[in-house]
């Protein structure tokens, strides 16, 4: 794995795992019971699983994070497997220099402003 890439992994580790705080900090800072079930059922769940249970509330506070947390994941499996940095729409490569702003990023340049 190049330098670049590594480092790259280490800022999509960080991001996972402050917004698995995050998500979890606001679902205990709410009174309500529904919440308080879907914290204990995430405490069972391997992280991995997080976006599919949290995008089916659809309240605003987790919505951003539980998206951007399936965008964090999604990339890190495309290491894994080798498929990093390959735009979802075209297939071409991203832009170094887009990947550097976001590590999350599934789009090149021109399918993001196209689509
Ligand atoms: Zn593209």
């Amino acid at each position: 794995m190049s330098i670049r890439l590594n480092q790259l992994r280490t800022r999509l580790l960080e991001e996972q795992q402050q917004l698995q705080q995050h998500i979890a900090h606001v679902l205990a800072g709410q009174p309500s019971l529904d919440y308080q079930q879907l914290h204990l059922k995430l405490q069972q769940l391997p992280l991995p699983r997080w976006p599919e249970l949290l995008l089916h509330w659809h309240t605003p506070e987790l919505r951003g994070p539980s998206k951007r947390l399936e965008a964090v994941q999604a990339a890190l499996s495309q290491m894994e497997i080798g498929l990093y940095g390959i735009c979802c729409d075209c297939e071409n490569r991203i832009e170094a220099k887009r990947l550097e702003r976001d590590p999350a990023e599934q789009r090149c340049a021109q399918c993001r402003f196209s689509g």
